[in-house]
């Protein structure tokens, strides 16, 4: 989605001499389609052809402009044709080796021939030595011009040549040279971030003058690319700003406080609310009061107990005569929550009901038509929440769970659907896992945000291990003691390939192994492929209630029970192949265990060898129990991308801005964000330059 940022007045690049069809097409791979894209196309790293080196001056792995004689020149049969050519300079000499050659190319590389030549200098069997390097020879009656700037090297897709994006980009920076492409960030503004001018920052990218430091320019730490990236992040959040002015504008529901039936609700709770969860529930509770939809962000670490502050955030719509909808990513977390949700709400006479996408039939058509006509009040649901058919009758707040495995447009999307006329439901997104800091300023910027900075008392951080399958057969002697001492069991099977069906195959093979192994335990087993009646069945089994005491003692599950389930009397997991799984999902999955009063035991049961960043990251797991640190980890391992769960989706990807490597930016991205908030006109631009078509954030 990123780059075709067609501004109106922006040329495309088919204005270029040397763009036909095949080269547009080429350049659109590289998400370029206009002269801007293309400036915004920055070189990777830079060559040194601004002077010539002397040949005694070389060491292994320069990349170097040499000039000086053919001394010696013979085509050798060796294993492969090989023309070697040695040259002299008078301060050394060194051998060009050529695998491919034309006869033409053999007769000006003759003895006594003057050459000029840039490669990488590589040892040889007879002292050091060029591989294929560029070369021209030298005409002593010519002037010997040489480049006058580092020579950059794109990021470059199949078919492409440097030195055809090269020239492209003269002709580009030319055209910048003109003043066309605008300056947004106005002169006070600049001046006071120290940031260079726009045009020149391009034009030192791009071109930079020798004395240019190169280092800094390798980690994109130069002040020139922090100008583009700090430009880039501020149109991000603008983006995000803007989107939530304009939800803002249109108002929401003012939900009057319904502290009776809250207190009613929190009295019949089997534990008291931690202070957090009350701070957070008053957060909440004040935002549903206003006239303006609510846009909030709840982070809390697994077992947090955010559920229950969402449930009061439901009966306070209720108590209105709103609905509210529940939004869960995956079936298994739908049901637990429809059934706490049921348990909790149906004594105070609240009607609930759950939709996912495999109730069918007219049992589907009954629920849809009770959503419809209001008299469904809390409904819990999958992505089927967002199909065409679900119609609200009126909602008035959209929770969405483990949000960050949905994108922006799920989110905006749920929103859509309850929005009656002009105003919009109140939203509240509750994250799995929490998310950096870093992360939480740029990709929700939209969002206000309460932090459940506390867990309910009495729980006692997860003992994890790290431990070789090699010594299996002791896991599975631990796993008997722990079920001899009435406690239950997770085993987690985990498999690199993406399909589900084969999943789901390990997992019964495992459980079945295990079987043998432990015939005195009952094994139950839970996977994707299953009927949702049958997980159910079996959760309900595994977790037993106050007439049926749980039946199963160990389950074997693939990550399907990653998120929200809770079984309190679970107090050991074993993960296998942790080394799989990224850190925050194996956190979430080591949340499942460490809920009751026992000590919990997490046993990371890793397929050796190890490399050693995976040792580095199993570590981590077993050195912390924090969620946040290990989110932070996990971000510096993998990536934003991957910890937002967005690098499928597209969103978040920035051209130049790197969230980790510019994090400092964005305290100040932040700020200014504030300062120029107002300046329709310059947002606009900013967004159209950076966002492109990805405007329509800005427009739901
Ligand atoms: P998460 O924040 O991970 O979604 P849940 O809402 O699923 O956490 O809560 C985890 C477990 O803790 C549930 O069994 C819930 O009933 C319980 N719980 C929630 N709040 C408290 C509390 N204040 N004291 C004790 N247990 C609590
Ligand atoms: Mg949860």
């Amino acid at each position: 989605m990123m780059g075709s940022s067609t501004g109106d007045q922006i040329p495309s690049v088919s204005v270029l001499k040397g763009v036909g069809a095949a080269m547009l097409t080429k350049l659109q791979r590289l998400g370029i389609h206009n002269l801007q894209d293309l400036l915004f196309h920055l070189p990777m790293r830079y060559q040194d052809r601004t002077s010539v080196k002397e040949i005694g001056s070389l060491k292994i792995g320069d990349e170097v402009v040499i000039e000086a004689e053919v001394v010696n020149s013979e085509v050798k049969f060796a294993k492969k044709r090989t023309m070697l050519c040695r040259l002299h300079d008078g301060s050394g000499s060194i051998t060009l080796r050529f695998f491919h050659f034309s006869a033409a190319q053999k007769n000006s590389l003759r003895q006594g021939k003057l050459l000029r030549c840039f490669g990488e200098v590589r040892p040889g069997p007879h002292g050091l030595e060029m591989v294929h390097p560029e070369y021209k020879s030298i005409d002593s009656d010519l002037p010997r011009a040489i480049e006058e700037c580092l020579t950059p090297v794109y990021p470059m897709t199949e078919g492409l040549q440097q030195n055809r994006v090269r020239s492209l980009m003269a002709q580009a920076l030319n055209w910048l040279e003109s003043g066309e492409l605008a300056e947004l960030l106005p002169r006070e503004l600049r001046a006071q971030w120290a940031l260079p001018e726009l045009h020149k920052s391009l034009q030192y990218l791009h071109a930079p003058p020798p004395e240019a430091n190169r280092e800094l320019m390798a980690i994109g730490m130069h002040p020139a690319q922090r100008r583009l990236a700090f430009e880039e992040l501020l149109a991000h959040h603008l983006t995000l700003l803007n989107l939530r002015q304009k939800i803002q504008c249109e108002g929401g529901h003012a939900l009057q406080p319904a502290a009776e039936l809250c207190d009613a609700f929190v009295e019949q709770l089997p534990f008291t609310l931690t202070n957090a969860q009350r701070r957070v529930a008053a957060e909440v509770a004040t935002d549903l009061t206003k006239p303006l939809p609510m846009l909030r962000l709840i982070q809390g670490d697994v077992g947090s107990g955010k559920t229950v502050v969402a449930a009061l955030a439901a009966i306070q719509a209720v108590e209105n005569n709103f609905q509210a909808a529940i939004m869960a990513p995956t079936e298994i977390l739908t049901e637990q929550h429809y059934l706490n949700f049921k348990a909790w709400l149906q004594p105070l006479q609240i009607k609930v009901a759950m939709i996912t996408g495999k109730i069918k039939g007219k049992k589907r058509a009954a629920l849809l038509e009770g959503f419809a006509n209001g008299e469904t009040q809390v409904i819990v649901g999958t992505h089927a929440l967002f199909q065409d058919e679900v119609r609200f009758y009126n909602l008035g707040l959209a929770v969405i769970d483990e949000q960050h495995r949905f994108g922006v447009h799920q989110r905006l999307s749920l929103r859509e659907k309850g929005r009656d006329g002009l105003r919009s439901p109140h939203q509240l997104i509750m994250t799995a896992t929490p998310i950096p800091r870093t992360l939480t300023m740029s990709a929700y910027a939209d969002l206000d945000y309460s932090v459940i900075d506390e867990l309910p008392p009495g729980r006692k951080p997860v003992q994890t291990v790290v431990i070789s399958d090699q010594r299996r057969e002791q896991v599975i002697e631990r796993v008997r003691s722990a079920c001899r001492d009435k406690r239950q069991v997770y085993w987690v099977c985990t498999l690199i390939e993406e399909s589900e069906l084969l999943q789901c195959q390990a997992a019964e093979v495992t459980a079945e192994q295990l079987q043998l192994q432990l015939p005195e335990l009952n094994i139950g087993l839970i996977h994707g492929r299953m009927k949702s009646v049958e997980k159910q069945a079996i959760m309900q089994q595994f977790k037993g209630d106050n007439e049926n005491p749980a039946q199963i003692d160990l389950l074997v599950a693939t990550t399907v029970i990653e998120v929200g389930v809770d079984v309190p009397n679970a107090s050991v997991m074993i993960i296998e192949n942790p080394e799989r799984l990224g850190l925050a999902q194996l956190h979430q999955l080591r949340g499942r265990v460490g809920r009751g009063s026992v000590e919990s035991f997490c046993l990371l049961l890793y397929r050796a060898p190890l490399s050693q960043i995976a040792k580095k990251r199993l570590q981590i797991m077993r050195d912390t129990n924090d969620g946040f640190l290990i989110a932070e980890k996990d971000l510096e391992i993998r990536g934003p991308g991957e910890v937002l769960g967005t690098r499928q989706t597209g969103e978040m990807q920035f051209r130049i801005a790197d969230l980790q490597r510019d994090a400092d930016l964005l305290e100040q991205v932040q700020q200014l964000a504030m300062q120029v908030n107002t300046n329709q006109p310059l947002v606009e631009a900013i967004t159209r330059r950076w966002l492109g078509q990805g405007e329509e954030y800005g427009h739901v």
